[in-house]
């Protein structure tokens, strides 16, 4: 049997709340033995600890604000220093930072530009809040790929560990992501999205993540209906079409780099 893990689901999101334990059941007997929870604000950060700890040694929490967030963020000092808070009363439970990032798309009428600098600070933030910690990242960057390197590249000499999740970037970022020595994270927005399928091949294999980032992104043949972590068989079927390998190499080459880059899965 095939064996993955999933870098990325959002078990913690409200689309779970009256099912999770069928969706844990699924997932087990899909293969899937280990899954991250990402947190993206404070309090869904607080929920995937709790999911960790309830479904300890097999679902694993993170803490961060995504940039979405960001403009929730009042007061930077404050939120780092309740950050600093979670982390610590979980240690046993937490697997990264995230998920963090820059996030510059318009959601409907909102507009990200007027939060670029908080979106900035936010990640500077965090990304120390990693260092301090010797935990990884769990990247997130959409349009705003030229500011979010930018910021990496200040941290390229410091012990950055980590994933850009839902990686979306194109031949350049892909190269400049590869030489900071982060992981790319490939979902199913690969089977469907032809600006990321045409990138798949060239994402070396040994420094690639699969994920499913449910409940979004449902892989092709799925969409149009919930994503969970049972699908990432999908991503794995497509990720080898696209490379000319097996899915087996697949699962079993993204499976030990999770277990690399995560070290509390081992
Ligand atoms: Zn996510």
């Amino acid at each position: 049997m095939l064996t993955f893990i999933d870098t990325h689901a959002h078990l913690n999101s409200k689309q779970y709340d009256a099912d999770l334990p069928k969706v844990i059941t699924s997932s087990k007997k899909a293969g899937v033995k280990r899954i991250i929870v990402p947190g993206f604000d404070l309090s869904t950060s607080a929920k995937s600890l709790g999911i960790a700890r309830q479904y300890k040694n097999y679902c694993f929490g993170t803490c961060g604000i995504h940039p979405y967030h960001a403009n929730k963020v009042y007061d930077l000092y404050e939120a780092r220093q309740e950050m600093m808070k979670i982390i610590e009363e979980n240690k046993e439970f937490i697997a990264a930072i995230g998920e963090v990032g820059l996030d510059y798309h318009l959601y409907g009428n909102e507009d990200a530009t007027g939060k670029k600098n908080q979106q900035k600070e936010l990640l500077k933030i965090e990304i120390e809040l990693a260092l301090q910690y010797n935990l990884p990242l769990i990247l997130h960057c959409r349009n705003a790929w030229e500011d979010y390197v930018e910021i990496l590249y200040i941290y390229k000499n410091d012990k950055l560990m980590g994933v850009s999740h839902c990686f979306e970037g194109g031949r350049l970022y892909l190269d400049k992501i590869l030489s900071l020595g982060l992981f790319i994270g490939v979902n199913g927005l690969a089977t469907f999205s032809s600006k990321v399928k045409n990138i798949i091949e060239l994402i070396p294999l040994e420094r690639m993540l699969l994920e499913t980032d449910a409940p979004f992104l449902t892989p092709e043949p799925h969409r149009g209906t919930r994503n969970t972590p049972k699908n990432i068989r999908w991503v794995a079927k497509f990720v080898a079409g696209m490379q000319n390998i097996t899915v087996t190499e697949v699962s079993q080459k993204t499976y030990e780099n999770a277990l690399s880059l995560f070290n509390m899965l081992k």
